[in-house]
Order: C-alpha cells, then sequence, then structure tokens
C-alpha cells in the first residue's frame, strides 16, 4: 500500500511515519500542506491508496485540500488527523463523504498505532469500486447536448401516496441518461454539468415534455396523477416560464394544476424580483410550486417568507430514521406544525421502512415518497404498480378507520 502523509508539523510528521513502518507499510511519502499534496498528486504515478491528512494546517486547511481533491475525483482512502474535537472530525468526514470521497477512517491526536492501523485496514476494501470509480465516465457539454437532443435523457417517475387513505396522488419525475455505453446514468453525474453548461432550461423542457405524454397517458387509462418536476433555480429566471408550462400542459390535455415545480435552490437568489415575478405568476396560472429537499442546502425560511410555495418536501435526512432520534423527531415535528400553519401540502422523501411511515402518519404528514412505496420507474410500469398497490400494496401501510 502507498500512503501520502500530509502534516505541517514535522515532529507529527515523523511519529506517523515511524507508526506506518511499525505496520509494515514501507511505501510512504512525507508532504507539509496541502498545496505540496496536490502537486504531488498531480504527477501522478504512482498513484497513492490512501492519504492521512491533518485538518488543522495553516495556508490551505484540511477541509480546503478536501474540496480540490474531492473536484479531481480521488478515489483512494482518506484517514483525517485532527487535534480537535470528536465533533469537528465528524462533521469534516461527513462532508467528505458528502462529496463522494471516502473516508477510510477520523484519528484523533496523538494518534494510537492501533486505531491507524484499524483506518488503514478499511483501504483495501475500497479496491473493487475503486476501478469502477475510475471506469465511471466524466461527461463534457458536447455529450449533453447530444443526449439531449437525441433523446437519451429519459424520465423515471416514482410514486407519491396519500397517507390517511394509501391513495395514489401524483408521480415526481426523476431525469435518467440512458448512456449507450455505461448504461443508466444518475442525475448526480450530470445535473451539475447541465448547470454549468448553462442547459438548464432545455433538460427542464425536454423532463417536463415527457412528464406530460406520461401524465396524458395515464389519463387516458383512468389514472389521474399530479406530476412533479424538477426545476434549477435558474429556469426561474426565464421569465416566459409560466407560459411555457401552461402551453405544454394544454398541449398535453392535462390541467395546469397537476403540474407541480420542485424547487432546490444551488446559489444564493440573486435577483429576488425576477424570481418573484415568475413563481407569483407560475401560482395565479395554478401551477404548483414545492420547496425541495427543505431543511437542507440553502432552502431556507426567507424563502418561504417571500416565495409562494404550496408544496414543502422534507428531505430525506430527516425522514428516515427519525423516529429513533429524538433530534430528527423535533426537526420533523416543527417542519410540519410551521408547514401546515403556513397552508403548504406536506410531502415526505425517503420513506424506507415501516416505522418511518409510522412516525409521519402519526405526525399528520400529507404525503409519502420512497423505497417502502416504490422505487423509481418507467413511465409504462406505473399503471401496473398502481394497481397492484390499491389492490394490496397500501392494505399493510394504511389503518382501518
Ligand atoms: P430529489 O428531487 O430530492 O429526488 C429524490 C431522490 O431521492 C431521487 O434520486 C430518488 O430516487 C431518491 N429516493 C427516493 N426514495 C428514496 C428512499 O426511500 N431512500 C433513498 N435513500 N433515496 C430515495 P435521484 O433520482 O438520483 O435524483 C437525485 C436528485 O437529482 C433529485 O433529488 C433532484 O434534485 C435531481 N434531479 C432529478 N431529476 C432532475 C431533473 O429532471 N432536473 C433537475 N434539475 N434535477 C433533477
Ligand atoms: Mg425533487
Ligand atoms: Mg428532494
Amino acid at each position: 500500500m502507498r500512503v501520502l502523509v500530509i502534516d505541517d508539523d514535522p515532529f507529527a510528521r515523523s511519529l506517523l511515519a515511524r507508526q506506518l513502518s511499525e505496520l509494515a507499510i514501507q511505501e510512504v511519502e512525507l508532504v507539509d500542506s496541502g498545496e505540496a499534496a496536490l502537486s504531488r498528486l498531480a504527477r501522478g504515478m504512482p498513484a497513492f491508496d490512501a492519504l492521512i491528512v491533518d485538518l488543522n494546517m495553516p495556508g490551505m486547511d484540511g477541509v480546503q485540500f478536501l474540496r480540490h481533491l474531492a473536484r479531481q475525483r480521488f478515489r483512494g482512502g482518506l484517514v483525517l488527523v485532527s487535534g480537535e474535537d470528536a465533533d469537528i472530525l465528524r462533521s469534516v468526514a461527513k462532508l467528505a463523504s458528502a462529496r463522494r470521497l471516502r473516508v477510510a477512517g477520523t484519528l484523533h491526536k496523538p494518534i494510537a498505532l492501533e486505531s491507524l492501523g484499524q483506518a488503514l485496514g478499511a483501504v483495501p476494501t475500497f479496491a473493487e469500486s475503486t476501478v469502477m470509480g475510475d471506469m465511471r465516465r466524466t461527461y463534457d457539454e458536447q455529450d449533453l447536448r447530444k443526449a439531449i437532443a437525441t433523446g437519451q435523457l429519459v424520465n423515471f417517475y416514482q410514486p407519491q401516496v396519500r397517507m390517511i387513505d394509501g391513495a395514489v396522488a401524483g408521480v415526481e419525475a426523476l431525469v435518467r441518461w440512458q448512456h449507450p455505453d455505461d448504461g443508466l446514468v444518475f442525475p448526480s453525474d450530470f445535473i451539475p454539468l447541465v448547470e454549468q453548461s448553462g442547459l438548464s432550461d432545455e433538460l427542464a423542457g425536454a423532463v417536463l415534455a415527457g412528464a406530460l405524454r406520461a401524465a396524458r397517458q395515464w389519463r387516458g387509462a383512468g389514472l389521474e396523477l399530479r406530476v412533479s418536476v424538477n426545476v434549477a433555480m435558474d429556469n426561474l429566471f426565464a421569465l416566459d416560464l409560466p407560459e411555457k408550462v401552461v402551453n405544454a400542459a394544454a398541449e398535453a390535455g392535462v390541467p395546469a394544476e397537476c403540474v407541480v415545480l420542485e424547487i432546490t435552490e444551488s446559489q444564493v437568489t440573486r435577483d429576488l424580483d425576477r424570481l418573484l415575478d415568475v413563481a407569483t405568476r407560475l401560482r395565479l396560472k395554478r401551477v404548483g410550486l414545492a420547496i425541495d429537499d427543505f431543511g437542507t442546502g440553502y432552502s431556507s425560511l426567507a424563502q418561504l417568507r417571500d416565495v409562494p410555495f404550496d408544496e414543502l418536501k422534507l428531505d430525506r435526512s430527516f425522514v428516515h430514521g427519525a423516529s429513533s432520534n429524538p433530534q430528527l423527531q423535533a426537526i420533523l415535528r416543527a417542519t410540519l406544525d410551521m408547514a401546515r400553519q403556513l397552508g403548504l401540502r406536506t410531502v415526505a422523501e425517503g420513506v424506507e421502512d415501516r416505522e418511518d411511515w409510522d412516525n409521519l402518519r402519526d405526525m399528520a404528514c400529507d404525503f409519502a415518497q420512497g423505497y417502502l412505496i416504490a422505487r423509481p420507474m418507467p413511465a409504462e410500469a406505473i399503471l401496473n404498480w398502481s394497481s397492484d398497490w390499491r389492490a394490496k400494496g397500501h392494505q399493510r401501510l394504511v389503518k382501518p378507520q
């Protein structure tokens, strides 16, 4: 195993070097800063299996360093080291995982040999997925334009059901890229590129059109569903968005009130006037507006105050497992209370098990979405799923009145 140690403190470096040799790890390099580590990694071969990173360094600190590593998609293991308290180490580890880095362990200084060995022991288990990670292609703007133009982007649909009676109320359209070589590519691997390339409007247009076509077909078969489509904040700056949505719905023969736009804020709002212009006109035309991933990122009370949302989607990080976590319970209860008082429809995402369902139902959440009910599926599968669900699926969840 090849290990790179990044620590500004010469004493800590030599101590680690000694410990690593006691663990019979021979190939070790030492650098004194994040900058030095990045330039060493940029030289490429030989590649490192693991990095041991001190979080407290002058110049580029450990958190900044991890940001750079994430951008380069470093696939090896990370061992995070700090003299700070355990909470901070835990938060940084969480941040690193959220950025898709692989954290093998967090160690408190002074480092015990045994915990160092344990952390590094977790690294080889990454080997298999490292190969996958390296094989995963990154895409560029050209690929993406072609995908949109040639219809390689397809919608999957995930049902939302009403918690009081299990009625199938709607679906959320979730885009996937049916890639000719790579198979089904998930949004996390291309949505950031969409936004960077200024292709948000094209994507939203394609997803909405697909969702409306599907909705039309389901209606034809007697299933009237609301369809929710994710849009980026950028889309809401196009002043003609309300007209586009309403026209597309009319053309498909689906009432505008059956369309919900889900908004996650990815940047701090630059132009509130414009946003409010578009948002209020959407609502005047009866198009639904949901605040997505509520409780995370930039979604905030200020947005709830300013933008005329009519639906609040609770992020799954507050939903799954809440019944056994008093902190999550408190957040859920307060958020649902607030939503009720503001007259917002509430939808819980990430309902994965019976406990999640019972917990939310007891708190009078309106709708549930998640693996317990159904995974996202192609449009053609919705009708069958819905009759199965009505026949038997929901009986195990809904209390007889
Ligand atoms: P989101 O809007 O919050 O969508 C929910 C995500 O949670 C979906 O992932 C869904 O498959 C997943 N999910 C559903 N139920 C469960 C569950 O019970 N447990 C867990 N762990 N996960 C569950 P997906 O499809 O990978 O989408 C990820 C994100 O990508 C979406 O988050 C949304 O922000 C974005 N996205 C998806 N489609 C579009 C789109 O058409 N346009 C834009 N701009 N963004 C999109
Ligand atoms: Mg969504
Ligand atoms: Mg969400």
